[in-house]
């Protein structure tokens, strides 16, 4: 899956949310302020693969699966889909990338409109599809004939200089000659712009030296040496511009001559009289056909779906989501939790994305539904090839699904790797952290639950260099001044860590990093450690 081109590559994504300034701050000239939610965040997704999105709340995830899905425009930065850059625009290019990326909300409640039935829910996105389908259908045609003319016209005219050498060569003669005067027109510019240049340096230097030597009080004006200096200057870069011009108009006229001799030169060429008739015949033959009406392949879209049709496919998408096919008819507030979270996946896969951007899809139900819903997200990832990026708490779930893990805190990214190297093997003191707080079900380590001091600083003046470091037990001067990019661990583009000091605290186990007075590798004296839960 490594070799494979990226489905979805996000680069320095940052979304920022300015806050209103209040008149009082404004008379201050106290700068406006901004919610910085996702700051420069780097990552790409592969067709079939699923990355986790972990972290605390607030450091950023779903802000950045929205701007993902483009519901939320992005402040800077750039998002590719299968190698195409989203426009800004809300015309087809959004409409196409809506189609290949669906997002299925945290709050499946709030995201289905309790007036609809679960087949009018999901219908809504095919009703949707084949509005933007039925656009681009309508638009076709006239692309092709578009382009159709003008590979004709292009032809047509390949064919009618073949028949006539003297005007291919007359006409490639011209556009070296164009481009020759343009040239020269352009050096006389810019030889005079300089020799200008000069002419007011040496009358500047002469002004200061009139200062430096200025004549007793009374006199008037500059010394009589300094005023013939200036002259004599002036005179000389009368002259000098004077001669340029001379000589570009006899050089313009030489080349204007020499032109015209090849081009009188060009128009003599013939071809022999066989070679002549075939290219002549051929250009004929090609103009009798004239302009065939290209194919256009006819792309049958309805104007919209009937009610019919999309009860049908509505039908038919239910099972795949584990939903029997008989509650087409029933409103949202009448499924369970689970039931309601599978109406949103439901609406999300109709479509046949590529991407789907799952936003905490298992938080609101139980265990049991939990599994349910994770192994059919699996399933259907088998069957049909989707990417997913799966933002959640839920460290088990993305041990569990993901190929990759990715962990933000304070709107960046902070680690990425496999799930196996980075949930078994953390190296950022912050995932060490928060993996040593999941929960484990073993009596004996019950004891042993860990926690990062200190509160998570505010994303309206996150703190500058490392992002983590009024938290972290290995912070060092370097961290408050330098932010530390994302890199590549040991050589291996497929792990990469944002801390100065990865490398020394790759080892360090989460009860050493967390135990109260444990001994840390040269930890800062003012940043004793977190405590047992
Ligand atoms: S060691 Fe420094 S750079 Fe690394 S996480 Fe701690 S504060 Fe950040």
């Amino acid at each position: 899956m490594t070799d494979t081109p990226p489905l979805l590559e996000v680069e320095n994504v940052v979304k920022h949310f300015p806050l209103p300034r209040g008149l009082v701050d404004a008379v201050r000239g106290i700068p406006p302020k901004a919610v910085h939610a996702v700051d420069g965040v780097s990552l790409a997704i592969r067709p079939g693969e699923t990355l986790g999105l972990i972290g605390e709340s607030g450091s950023g995830k779903t802000t950045l699966g929205w701007v993902i899905a483009r519901l939320l425009p992005a402040s800077a930065g750039t998002l590719r889909l299968s190698g195409v850059e989203a426009d800004e625009g809300q015309g087809p290019g959004l409409l196409a990338w809506r189609r290949q990326i669906r997002i299925v909300f945290q709050d499946p409640v709030g995201s289905l409109d309790p007036r609809l039935r679960a087949w009018q829910v999901i219908g809504e996105a095919l009703q949707a599809q084949n509005h933007m389908e039925r656009q681009f259908a309508l638009g076709e045609p006239a692309r092709i004939v578009r382009e159709h003319r003008n590979a004709v016209r292009r032809e047509e005219q390949r064919l009618w200089l073949a028949c006539h050498p003297a005007e291919e060569a007359k006409r490639s003669l011209m556009r070296d000659y164009r481009a020759g005067v343009e040239q020269r027109a352009k050096a006389f510019e810019e030889g005079r712009a300089r020799l200008e240049a000069d002419y007011r340096d040496a009358v500047g230097r002469l002004r200061e030296r009139a200062r430096a030597t200025a004549p007793s009080k009374g006199s008037r004006g500059p010394s009589p040496e300094i005023v013939a200096e200036r002259e004599r200057l002036t005179r000389d870069y009368r002259l000098e511009i004077a001669r340029r011009d001379a000589t570009r108009r006899q050089e313009e006229a030489r080349i204007g001559l020499e032109f015209r001799a090849a081009l009188l030169q060009a128009g003599r060429q013939r071809l022999p009289p066989d070679e002549q008739k075939r290219r002549t015949d051929a250009y004929r033959a090609f103009r009798k056909q004239g302009l065939p009406p290209p194919v256009i392949p006819r792309i049958p879209v309805p104007r919209r779906l009937s009610r019919g049709v999309i009860r049908r496919r509505v039908w038919e998408a239910l099972p795949t989501v584990g939903l029997p096919p008989d509650c087409l008819d029933q409103y949202p507030h009448e499924f369970s939790g689970g039931g309601r979270q599978r109406l949103s996946l439901a609406r999300a896969l109709i479509v046949n994305p590529r991407l789907v951007i799952l936003d905490e899809p298992t938080s609101a139900l139980d265990v049991a539904v939990q599994a349910q819903i994770l192994n059919r997200l699996v399933a259907l990832q088998k069957e049909r090839g989707f990417a997913y990026l799966l933002i959640t708490h839920n460290v088990a779930a993305v041990r569990y699904v993901a190929h990759r893990v990715a962990v933000m805190y304070l709107g960046q990214l902070v680690e990425v790797g496999g799930v196996r190297d980075v949930l078994e093997r953390p190296i950022h003191p912050y995932t060490k952290a928060l993996l040593a707080a999941v929960p484990v079900p073993d009596a004996r380590r019950r004891r042993t639950r860990y926690r990062i001091t200190g509160e998570i600083p505010t994303l309206l003046r996150p703190p500058p260099g490392c992002r983590f470091a009024p938290r972290c037990p290995f912070v060092i001067d370097r961290c408050r001044t330098e932010d530390p990019p994302l890199r590549e661990i040991s050589g291996r583009a497929d792990r990469r860590v944002a801390c100065h000091r990865a490398e020394e605290v790759a080892d360090v186990a989460p009860d050493l990093l967390l135990a109260p007075g444990a001994p840390v590798p040269s930890p800062h004296p003012s940043s004793s450690t977190g405590t047992a839960g």
